[in-house]
């Protein structure tokens, strides 16, 4: 048995000096806005593996109007999903990841950030791919107002 998921998630920039990505801290011209960390890689993540075994999305299961997740490390947020998922009988095949933003140039971290997923999803980094690609200048991100990412999961049982 095989099911696939995906997952959107985007964060809009605000002043400050890195992102949360992936489980590291990358240096950046901003910070994002967000309620937890912001980390928008282990968001995407999260509602790809949910979606894959029907669980709904993270939003439901950690609102952001509960103080409690106030700027909640993402990591732990990821880890309490993988546990869902394979409370279901589920485990991870392989993530593909990508993270669209004008800037900060992320290949020199994507090797750090796919051994970081791999950690907390007890899997192999080559299971994890992360591509990071700009919006070519257009609308929003284009602007580095922000960044998002897309991510698709396939689980195995
Ligand atoms: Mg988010």
């Amino acid at each position: 048995m095989i099911r696939v998921g995906q997952g959107i998630d985007s964060h809009a920039f605000c002043s400050g000096d890195h992102l949360v990505l992936g489980g590291i801290e990358v240096p950046a011209k901003f910070g994002v806005r967000a309620h937890s960390d912001g980390d928008v890689i282990l968001h995407a993540l999260c509602d790809a593996l949910l979606g894959a075994v029907g669980l709904r999305d993270i939003g439901f299961h950690f609102p952001d109007t509960d103080p409690c997740y106030r700027q909640v490390d993402s990591k732990s947020l990821l880890t309490m999903v993988y546990q869902k998922v394979m409370a279901l009988g589920w485990k991870l095949g392989n993530a593909d990841i990508t993270v669209i933003a004008e800037t900060p140039k992320l290949s020199p971290y994507i090797p750090a950030m796919c051994q970081r997923i791999a950690e907390i999803l007890n899997c192999n980094s080559a299971d994890i791919s992360i591509k990071a690609k700009t919006a070519e200048k257009l609308g929003a991100l284009g602007r580095e107002e922000g960044i998002a990412v897309h991510a698709v999961v396939l689980v195995v049982q």
